[in-house]
């Protein structure tokens, strides 16, 4: 199992994702011998799991059943475990596009926290890009490691337990693109701007509060930076429900009142007519996802 690719079959060691709804799902280990608890019963895996298929409907003990699906950084985001606040798909969908990443590109990260951007940046660089990926909390940059294994993406990714904003990435003039998010960015800009290519490159920095957005911006433009720009995205999500709505009572029509072209609509309301109607509609939840971030970019260029 790898996050670069697809493969068929469930095996022993893979990660593998249980779903059971859209908003109800868990990564597993898959391991000979090995049991997984749900709401629906048991599942073992060695005769539940290993040697299925992917995307395959499994029935649990008492009678329920599951789909196990194959890991992507999509559902990864979504589901693994937080040692930090991390970044979802729209945040990370806009920062891949502005930081023009693609295979092949060298990117510089810092910190690496839960490693939900890092996944995300190593599919779209892969098979022949890097990133250099920098957490100070050691234990965090070892688990982030053993997840990168885990993966079978520890090719693609070098872990730094290193301070980014003392001793920088520890790679110099290599990097198409630099992404920062800690608390204090404004520190790193400098060894930001060594670690970017001579010839240039894009930054970002996510920041809750616009007063590290302030200070980061003015680094920026200390430091030669260009084109810099930040931006707020806000998700709204719609559900598709059936409502019901009144009908409203426009009071009694009459033979003569409003008579059209055909001559039938203005018929008197027959008393019969139902008072409201169910229909299909896609609404906002009351309650939405607010406020995550401020994104600033800014462009790092030769003139
Ligand atoms: N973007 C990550 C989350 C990062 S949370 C994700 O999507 O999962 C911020 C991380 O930055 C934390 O793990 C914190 O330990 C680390 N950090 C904060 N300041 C740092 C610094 N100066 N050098 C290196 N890492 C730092």
């Amino acid at each position: 199992m790898s996050f670069l690719e697809y493969k068929e079959l469930i095996e022993d060691g893979d990660t593998a994702i249980v779903f059971l709804g859209h908003d109800y799902m868990f990564p597993v280990t898959i391991q000979h011998g090995s049991q997984t608890q749900t709401k629906y019963g048991v599942i073992r895996h060695s005769t539940d799991l290993i040697g299925k298929p992917y995307g395959s409907k499994v029935t649990c003990s008492k009678g329920g059943w599951v789909h196990i699906l194959y890991p992507t950084p999509e559902l990864w985001t979504v589901n693994l475990p937080h040692r930090t606040q991390i970044l979802y798909s729209t945040d990370i969908s806009m920062i891949t596009m502005m930081l023009e990443l693609k295979p092949g590109s060298v990117v510089c990260e810092s910190g690496t926290g839960s490693g939900s951007l890092s996944h995300a940046i190593i599919r779209t660089v892969a098979p022949t890009g890097h990133l250099y990926t920098v957490e100070f909390h050691q234990q965090r940059a070892e688990k982030a490691m053993e997840e990168f294994r885990q993966h079978k993406v520890d090719h693609l990714v070098t872990v730094k337990n290193q301070d980014v904003c003392k001793n920088g990435f520890g790679v110099s003039h290599i990097a198409d693109a630099v992404f920062l998010d800690i608390p204090s960015p404004w520190e790193a800009i400098g060894h930001a701007k060594d670690a970017l290519k001579i010839e240039g490159g894009r930054i970002c920095s996510f920041s809750p509060c616009i007063e590290q957005v302030q200070r980061t911006c003015l680094a920026l433009e200390e430091h030669g930076f260009t084109e810099i720009n930040t931006l707020e995205i806000l998700l709204r999500i719609y559900d598709v429900r059936t409502v019901t709505m009144q009908i409203p009572d426009f009071g009694k029509a009459t033979e003569d009142e409003g008579s059209s072209e055909s001559g039938d609509t203005a018929k008197q309301i027959p008393a019969s007519q139902p008072s409201s109607a169910m229909f299909k509609s896609g609404i906002s939840p009351k309650e939405s996802v607010g406020h995550t971030g401020y994104l600033t970019f800014a462009t790092k260029s030769l003139f």
